[in-house]
C-alpha cells in the first residue's frame, strides 16, 4: 500500500520491536529515533495520558521543519483531553491527496504489570520496551520523521499529503478520533485513500526485510452463505465399485468442510482415500442428523447395498433407505 515516495524514507524504525544500534545514525535517522521516544515516554493511556500532549509535541516537530502554523492543527472537542493531530504537506494538487493515519492512544499499561517502565522507551538487546512500541507509535514517529524530512528537503508531491495522528483507537478513551474527524471536519482528512500505519507490520529475518503485512480489515467479521449445487452427471453411473461417488460424498460435505479450512479432494485424489462403499455412503446421513444409529442401519440393509451406485448419485440423499 505505501507509494514509493514514501518506501523510500522508512527509515531505522521499520523493524519496531529490533532496534537497529549496529551501525551509527543519520541525522534523519537519529531525529526518527527521538520522535519515537519521545512519543513512548508520554503516557497517551485513556485513563491516565492525555493524546493531546503528544498531538503537540508532533506539532512542534512540524512546526520545527518548516510547515506553516495554518497546516498543522490539534483539534477535538474542547472538553476532552486527548486531541488530535492533523497536518498537511502541501502538493501541487495534480492528484487527490493521501491520508497518513496512525493513532497515538495506547493500551492500558500498569506499572505493576511490567518489569520494565511502559513510558519510558528501553532500548536492550536489541530490542525496544515500552507501551506503543509496536502498536502504533512507532507508525506515528516514522510518518512524523517522514513528512518533517520531506518539508526541510522542500519535496513537493503531486498531492497533498495528509497526517492524521488519533485518539481512541484502542478503547478507553472519551471518543473515536477518526469517527470525530469524519463528522467535524471531513474537509481536513478528505482524501484518495487511506495508508493506516496500524495495518500489519513489516517482518525482518537475520536482518533482512523479509515482507511487509498489509491488514484489509480489522474487528468485523464476514459471513458468507453458500449455495452448492451438484452437478452429478454420470460419474456413479460409470462406477459400479462406486470409487467416483466418493466426491460427490465429499461435494455434499463441502460446504461444512470450508469453514475448517479443508478442501475437497481433486479429481481422482478421493479414489484411494474414501470409496465409495455403503458406510461412506451413509456417513453424511450420520453427520447431519440424529439417531445417527439408525440410519446407519438402515443404509447397511441388502437393498441399500445392492443399490449403492444409485444412492450416491442421488443428488441431496442424506440416506440410503429410499433405494
Ligand atoms: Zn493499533
Amino acid at each position: 500500500m505505501k507509494r514509493a515516495c514514501l518506501l523510500a524514507l522508512l527509515i531505522g524504525l521499520n523493524a519496531p520491536l529490533r532496534a537497529q544500534m549496529q551501525r551509527p545514525l543519520s541525522p534523519n535517522d537519529q531525529r526518527a529515533r527521538d520522535i519515537f521516544e519521545q512519543l513512548i515516554n508520554i503516557n497517551t493511556t485513556g485513563s491516565s495520558g492525555s493524546t493531546t500532549v503528544a498531538a503537540n509535541a508532533m506539532a512542534k516537530r512540524l512546526l520545527d521543519a518548516g510547515f506553516p502554523a495554518a497546516d498543522v492543527q490539534v483539534i477535538g472537542p474542547p472538553d476532552s483531553k486527548n486531541h488530535n493531530l492533523v497536518a498537511r504537506l502541501r502538493g501541487t494538487g495534480t492528484q487527490k491527496p493521501i491520508l497518513l493515519l496512525a493513532h497515538i492512544d495506547v493500551v492500558e499499561a500498569k506499572r505493576a504489570d511490567w518489569s520494565v517502565d511502559p513510558f519510558t522507551l528501553l532500548e536492550k538487546d536489541g530490542f525496544f520496551y515500552g507501551r506503543g512500541t509496536l502498536d502504533v507509535k512507532d507508525g506515528a514517529a516514522i510518518l512524523v520523521a517522514t513528512l518533517a524530512r520531506l518539508k526541510q528537503e522542500g519535496y513537493r508531491p503531486n498531492r497533498d499529503l495528509i497526517l492524521a495522528l488519533t485518539t481512541g483507537e484502542e478503547g478507553g478513551s472519551d471518543y473515536n478520533g477518526v469517527e470525530w474527524l469524519l463528522a467535524n471536519h471531513r474537509d481536513l482528512i478528505e482524501a484518495a485513500y487511506v495508508i493506516n500505519m496500524d495495518a500489519g507490520d513489516p517482518v525482518i529475518l537475520n536482518g533482512k526485510r523479509a515482507f511487509r503485512s498489509v491488514q484489509a480489515a480489522e474487528k468485523v467479521y464476514v459471513t458468507f452463505k453458500l449455495e452448492v449445487h451438484n452437478p452429478m452427471r454420470s460419474r456413479g453411473r460409470r462406477s459400479p465399485n462406486g470409487r467416483k461417488c466418493s466426491r460427490d460424498r465429499w461435494r455434499r460435505i463441502w460446504p461444512r468442510s470450508l469453514s475448517r479450512r479443508r478442501t475437497p479432494p481433486r479429481s481422482g485424489g478421493s479414489r484411494t482415500r474414501a470409496p465409495c462403499t455403503t458406510r461412506s455412503c451413509a456417513r453424511p446421513a450420520l453427520r447431519r442428523s440424529s439417531p445417527a444409529g439408525t440410519r446407519k442401519t438402515r443404509c447397511r440393509s441388502p437393498q441399500a447395498r445392492r443399490s449403492i451406485v444409485a444412492c450416491c448419485r442421488e443428488r441431496r440423499r442424506t440416506t440410503c433407505s429410499a433405494h
